[in-house]
């Protein structure tokens, strides 16, 4: 996500979300399904290739900009990442995540309880770890505790220490999570953090 000023609100960029990314799994939620198809039906992405982020959602324009000069635009799981920011699209215009009490107690709540486990969580992200490569549970864990359990994908702490940046991040993330990745993650989210997963599930039935 990115706030960018001054920006005129394009309606037709040409470019819409591919099908591939399209693709829930056999338990998503209806109602995840419906916002993602809802979502993805115009042409909303952008390229940029002066963006400083390889994949970012502007909520002024309301477009996700994609920058395939970027340097980590090669190494960024594609259909993950757009997933998560497809998720900040729904998220802005649906819900306004950082507005829910109950999920940034939810937040605050399992960051407590994971940091006692810290080195547990940290063995499974690091190299070598069941987790290394896992960039749905990496940013979710590295957004709960500012950095303190991290993996290889992340957000730095200038960005989520900002109100309401890591609220928004982890609900994109989760999102994106339950819509299309695999068993070992969505069950993560359940088991291990099952406050912030009825907090999500709490939102999205508002
Ligand atoms: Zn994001």
């Amino acid at each position: 996500m990115r706030r960018k000023k001054n920006g005129v609100r394009k309606r037709k960029t040409g470019i819409k979300v591919p099908d591939e990314v399209k693709v829930p799994r056999s338990d998503t939620p209806q109602i995840m399904i419906d916002l993602m198809d809802q979502y993805t039906r115009d042409e909303c992405i952008k390229i940029d290739e002066l963006s400083e982020y390889a994949f970012s959602y502007d909520l002024d324009n309301d477009l996700i900009i994609i920058n395939p000069r970027h340097p980590q635009y090669e190494e960024e799981n594609y259909k993950h990442v757009l997933a998560h920011e497809i998720a900040h699209r729904i998220d802005h215009n649906e819900y306004g995540s950082p507005m829910y009490v109950e999920f940034a107690e939810a937040i605050k709540n399992t960051e407590n309880k994971i940091l006692q486990k810290k080195e547990k969580y940290q063995r499974r992200l690091a190299v070598n770890g069941d987790l290394e490569y896992n960039y749905f549970i990496s940013d979710i864990m590295s957004c709960i505790t500012d950095n303190v359990i991290t993996g290889v994908y992340r957000h730095e702490s200038q960005y989520i220490g900002k109100p309401g940046y890591a609220e928004s991040e982890i609900f994109a993330d989760i999102y994106a999570a339950l819509y299309q990745s695999d068993d070992i993650t969505v069950e993560f989210i359940k088991s291990e953090l099952p406050e912030l997963y009825e907090a999500f599930m709490k939102v999205l039935k508002r």
